[in-house]
């Protein structure tokens, strides 16, 4: 093993955006490619923004795309515990030394006070932070507020003078003058640690070598700068990774489509192609290579090819990349992955079934559930359709009544339709027998059979299907059309 450690700090406010699990796979690729550690670390410190199963959704997620954790909650391992709220007493022990330190103090303002100072400030039109007021408390004030036993926090005392800077190994140096930056609270009065003491404080227990978090912290940057720089600690590498958008360049929402991985899974995405799309935003080798296997993304991920810029998601590519997966897999194994999705959508089949139908979806599908909206009719008793659909162009009622007339007569000769290009052979010599285009001759049987205009191959199609329903279903489709030459 070697000493890199990275990990992966989601927040359990729902199912995890793929801007969000892209940095997990930065980090597990990372981990994987200098034989490192890959650690979960729940950040559940903001209890208001908690879903119910937060964990469970990102866990989940991390599964789906093979991403899995050396150390994390449910694994253990030596840097425990892996979820903040678990972690409390340490929070507050480092906050104690900082006020020790000088680096922190008590504040004791109420939200009423604080609420009303940020006003004021907005009225003026001044950016809205601190005023210090608790920072300068004379220790006899300060011991007043202890008798009276009144809430309190602990906040950063930040020098207000210098800069601070970061070296982001993605964005370079980061400066900021001090005086810009505001006394952050670091500890609640209800003792849950802020974001950025907890972050610092684990990051360091933890003994993370590299961090990677989105663009979106940058802002964030001198506060912790500060904190390691107060505990006398060393900053690990830190680099912050470009933001994903939608092709208007704003933020990747909803209204660009599906954004989580959970979502894209149940829309028919495969993992290994979700992997590879992911991995291929904001980092790239080199210009051309777009498709990369797992092993292949951890023996030439480094993160110097992280990119700086915003990555674009392209639900397009997504789709392209997605079907190449598809056709990759073995027609067994794409038969496994498709039966949740033919479950989901109530259809009865079984491995047998789905194991006949992969080759025929196989080439025709960017997506698994496609394989659910063109393969239904061989999964249920009949199909319900407009008869209008059996009489197709150039042709009427009684037209369409001799075609599947003469394909009855036909199919009826054979046991089973084993022998695709037999029974193709032998229909068309029953539409040429009728004059009829093939096109009309195998539309109308093409309804009958499927109940759609266009389907999968219609001779792999009765093969599946069998004898008895195929022929039940030319039956029925005669006598809809009977009805209307009479
Ligand atoms: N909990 C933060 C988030 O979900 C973590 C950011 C970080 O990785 O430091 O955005």
């Amino acid at each position: 093993m070697s000493n890199v450690r990275v990990r992966y700090a989601p927040s359990p406010t729902g199912a995890p955006h793929v801007g969000n699990i892209r940095t997990a796979i930065f980090d597990y690729l990372w981990a994987r490619h200098t034989n490192g550690t890959f650690i979960v670390r729940v950040e559940d410190t903001d209890q208001a923004r908690e879903v119910e199963n937060g964990l469970e959704l990102i866990l989940d997620s991390l599964r789906f795309l093979g991403l899995q954790w050396d150390e994390g909650p449910d694994v253990g391992g030596n840097y425990g515990p892996y979820e903040q709220s678990k972690r409390l007493h340490l929070y507050k022990q480092h906050a104690e030394e900082l006020i020790a330190k000088g680096a922190a103090y008590y504040c004791y303002c109420t939200s009423e006070r604080l609420e009303q100072m940020r006003k004021i400030q907005q009225a003026r039109g001044e950016q809205t932070r601190y005023d210090y007021r608790c920072r300068y408390l004379s220790a006899e004030e300060r011991a007043e507020h202890e008798r009276a036993g009144e809430p309190k926090v602990v906040r950063l005392a930040v020098p207000r003078e210098g800069k601070t800077t970061l070296s982001d190994f993605i964005h370079g140096d980061l400066t900021i003058a001090n005086e810009n930056v505001d006394d952050q609270v670091l500890l609640k009065s209800d003792g849950f640690p802020t974001y950025h003491l907890a972050v610092v404080v684990d990051d360091h227990l933890m003994q993370i070598s590299h961090v990677m978090r989105g663009d979106d912290w940058i802002p964030s940057f001198p506060k912790h700068v500060l904190l390691y720089q107060a505990f006398g600690w060393e900053i690990p590498p830190h680099g912050h990774v470009p933001l994903v958008l939608g092709a208007d360049k704003k933020k990747l929402g909803k209204r660009h489509g599906s954004t989580s991985v959970v979502q894209f899974r149940e829309d028919g995405y495969l993992a290994e192609a979700m992997l590879n799309f992911l991995a291929r935003l904001g980092w790239s080798l080199d210009d051309k290579s777009e498709l990369f296997t797992r092993q292949q993304l951890i023996d030439v991920f480094t993160l110097d090819r992280i990119e700086h810029a915003p990555a674009i998601f392209d639900y397009g590519k997504l789709d392209w990349t997605n079907g190449y997966y598809i056709r990759q897999l073995s027609d067994d194994d794409l038969a496994t992955r498709l039966m949740p999705f033919f479950e989901k959508a109530h259809l009865k089949t079984d491995h047998t079934m789905l194991r006949l139908l992969a080759p025929l979806v196989k080439e025709r599908m960017k997506k698994m559930t496609e394989a659910v909206t063109m393969g239904d009719f061989l999964f249920v008793e009949d199909v319900e359709y407009d008869p209008q659909l059996l009489i197709g162009k150039g042709m009427d009622a009684k037209s369409a009544l001799a075609a599947l007339h003469a394909a009855q007569a036909t199919l009826e000769k054979y046991p089973v339709f084993d022998d695709e290009e037999k029974v193709e052979a032998d229909l068309r010599v029953a539409a040429d027998q009728l004059g009829m285009k093939y096109a009309q001759f195998f539309g109308a049987l093409r309804v009958a059979v499927t109940g759609k205009t266009v389907s999968l191959p219609l001779m792999g199609s009765m093969r599946i299907l069998g004898r008895e329903k195929t022929m039940r279903r030319v039956a029925r489709a005669i006598k809809a059309l009977e009805g209307q030459v009479l």
